[in-house]
Parts: C-alpha cells; sequence; structure tokens
C-alpha cells in the first residue's frame, strides 16, 4: 500500500487507561511528518450497558470507512469487544510480533524475534463443548479452508518482506483431519511461493525447540489455539505478557487484507487509571503496525525501534521499575524517533 498525505483511522477509545494511551498516541502522531486524522468511536463499557448496539454499529461504520482502527483495552462485561468486532469484520487473522526487548528482565537468555500468524475463528474456541451425563463432555474442533489459507497466504507474504521463511505448526500427525486440512491449505499456498522456505512442525516438538533455539524461528502459521498457547508462551520468553501489540485482519476473496484493527496486548489497568502511570509502549507499537500496514513503513519502524531503544536506555515507566509517568516516557519516545528521523519529523 502507498502512504497517502493523509492517515485517517478509527479509534475505538475503551476502559481504564485508554484514554491516556490515547493521549500519548496523539502526541506522538502530532510530531509525525504526515496528518493523522482520528476518528473516535466511544466503546467504553459505560456505553456499552446503554447502547451498545449503537456503540458496535458506529465503530463497524468507521473502520469499514477507513478500514484501519486503532483499539485500546475494553472491559469484558457480558460479551467480550473483541469477540464482538472479531465477528462483525469477519476478522479471521491474528498477528502477533514477539521480540526480545533489551533492558527487559527476561529467564530466557536467547534473543526471540517471532512473528505469530494466527488463524483468528475456529480451533477449540468455537465450541464450549457440553457434558454427556455427568461423567463425560464433549467440543467440536472446526478448521476452515478459508481461514487457513488466509493466514497461510499473510505468514508468506510477511515471510517475503522479512526474507525468511515459513513455519507452519500443528499436530498434524495425530489431528490428522483437522491439522490436516490445515497443513494442506499451508502446503498448497507455500507452492506458490516456491522461493520462501517451508517447514511444517509439530505443535509440541515446536514449543520445545522454540525455548532451546529461538534464533531459528522468524514467521510461524498456526490454528487458533495454538496460536493462542504459541504467544502466551514467546511472550515469557522476553519476559512480559503485556508488552506487545497485535493486529487483526480480514480479506478479499484473493486473500488481500481489507480491515485491520491494531492494539496492544495489556488488560485497562483500572488499578492505575487516570494516574498518568501506565506503560504506553504496547499502544506506541500497535500504532506502528498501523502506520506499517498503511504504508508509512520508516516511521512505523522509527517509532517502533524508538520505543525499544527507550526502554533499553532504562526510561521505563513503574511496571518496567522506572520513574517516568506515561507522558514523559511518550516523550522520550519521540526524542529517540526524531533522532531516527531527523528532518522528516517534526519535533
Ligand atoms: P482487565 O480486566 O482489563 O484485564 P486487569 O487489571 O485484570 O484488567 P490488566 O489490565 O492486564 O488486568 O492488569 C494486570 C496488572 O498489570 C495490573 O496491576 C495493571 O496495573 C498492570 N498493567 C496492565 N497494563 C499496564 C500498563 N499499560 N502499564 C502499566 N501497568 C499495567
Amino acid at each position: 500500500m502507498s502512504p497517502a498525505e493523509t492517515l485517517d483511522l478509527a479509534e475505538f477509545l475503551g476502559d481504564g487507561i485508554s484514554q491516556e494511551l490515547s493521549t500519548a498516541i496523539h502526541f506522538v502522531a502530532e510530531q509525525l511528518p504526515v496528518a493523522v486524522r482520528f476518528h473516535p468511536v466511544d466503546l467504553s463499557l459505560e456505553r456499552r450497558r446503554s447502547e451498545s448496539e449503537t456503540a458496535y454499529q458506529e465503530a463497524e461504520k468507521a473502520i469499514r470507512k477507513y478500514r484501519v482502527a486503532l483499539k485500546y483495552p475494553t472491559t469484558t462485561e457480558c460479551e467480550s469487544p473483541n469477540k464482538v468486532m472479531r465477528e462483525r469484520f469477519d476478522f479471521t487473522v491474528i498477528h502477533r510480533p514477539v521480540c526480545t526487548i533489551p533492558g527487559v528482565k527476561t529467564r530466557f537468555d536467547g534473543k526471540v524475534d517471532l512473528h505469530i500468524v494466527r488463524i483468528a475463528v475456529g480451533g477449540t474456541y468455537e465450541d464450549a463443548g457440553r457434558r454427556i451425563g455427568t461423567e463425560a463432555a464433549v467440543s467440536v474442533r472446526v478448521i476452515e479452508r478459508r481461514p487457513s489459507f488466509e493466514a497461510a497466504k499473510f505468514a508468506f507474504e510477511l515471510a517475503q518482506k522479512l526474507e525468511c521463511g515459513v513455519v507452519s505448526a500443528s499436530k498434524y500427525t495425530i489431528q490428522r483431519a483437522t491439522d490436516g486440512l490445515f497443513e494442506e491449505v499451508v502446503e498448497d499456498v507455500a507452492k506458490t511461493y516456491p522461493h520462501i522456505p517451508h517447514q511444517a512442525e509439530l505443535f509440541d516438538a515446536l514449543l520445545a525447540k522454540l525455548v532451546m533455539n529461538a534464533e531459528a524461528y522468524r514467521v510461524i502459521v498456526t490454528p487458533n489455539e495454538y496460536g493462542d498457547f504459541l504467544s502466551d508462551a514467546a511472550c515469557g520468553m522476553i519476559g512480559s505478557i503485556g508488552l506487545g501489540a497485535s493486529a487483526s485482519y480480514s480479506f478479499d476473496g484473493d486473500g488481500i487484507v481489507n480491515l485491520a484493527m491494531f492494539d496492544p496486548a495489556g488488560g485497562t489497568a483500572p488499578d492505575i487509571a487516570g494516574k498518568g502511570l501506565c506503560n504506553p509502549a504496547a499502544a506506541l507499537w500497535a500504532f506502528a503496525m498501523l502506520l506499517e500496514h498503511k504504508g508509512y513503513r520508516a516511521l512505523g519502524a522509527a517509532l517502533a525501534d524508538a520505543v525499544r531503544d527507550t526502554i533499553s536506555s532504562g526510561q521505563t515507566t513503574g511496571d518496567l521499575g522506572g520513574s517516568l509517568g506515561t507522558m514523559e516516557f511518550t516523550e522520550a519516545v519521540c526524542q529517540a524517533m526524531g533522532a531516527r528521523l531527523t528532518g522528516s519529523v517534526k519535533l
């Protein structure tokens, strides 16, 4: 996608620290050499309690108009806003980068630089199951061709950009019909990218190999629940489950991205909300992913690297042992970003 002069995006405001994260993002956006126009939609719990359908309709209208959205943490009371939006916007793929952050304490001394591409639907998560009498229960596990194709195509496109191979991971020797279908679809997509190495691995073996030799892996594509487990395991390896961003995508019939939503991994952090203490790093990384997706690749990379550099230089918020407030950290990120983009960033 080639970058436009003005970047229009839907902004889904949520609960807790959502407003502070939004303020930090707007501050960074003002430093960019592109005009960013935010189109906010209130998805706070208070609003959803009184007019949830109207709120979701507004969100749908905005994301369909601008094609991209930034979403902040929302409280789940009855419905999960993430689930509602996944269904309404037909998000079938989640992309979760997980990368070592120098300066963040970890038990693992290797380097992680992973892109987990996960089918966002199906697997065991579609069916909560049912009891059979008192001593047994059963659930249905679903693998579908279209989301498998979209995830595989996304993974190969990503690998092409990153100049690396793709590993697909599942339990295809046991779940022969379901994971077998997933691997068959990945294999078909792989044939259309003959220059990109592809290898299928058993998911349990992959977990062990990842811990022993994380550097060997870059892009991994996997069904829904495995992707969920893998994301948390990888985050544990880099020392934090709240310090990352993810993107959710829907596609047109040719596997080209139609809608994209970017959000920080963490929750609403009600205990520190409104105090100016929250760490905006994950939200800033989400914004960086959005910039890259919209074609502002240098800006997105500069912002992502600036967040990483700021943390590794020891300038951090309280959750990482530092003393900076949300906006002090954000200002430090802008300084680091400015140094990387001298002349092209308004500072
Ligand atoms: P939710 O129900 O939205 O998941 P929660 O408080 O149960 O909220 P988190 O929001 O993930 O779960 O918070 C867990 C802990 O991590 C809290 O102590 C919170 O303050 C902290 N935390 C979460 N996000 C951040 C952040 N961005 N910056 C600093 N601390 C955070």
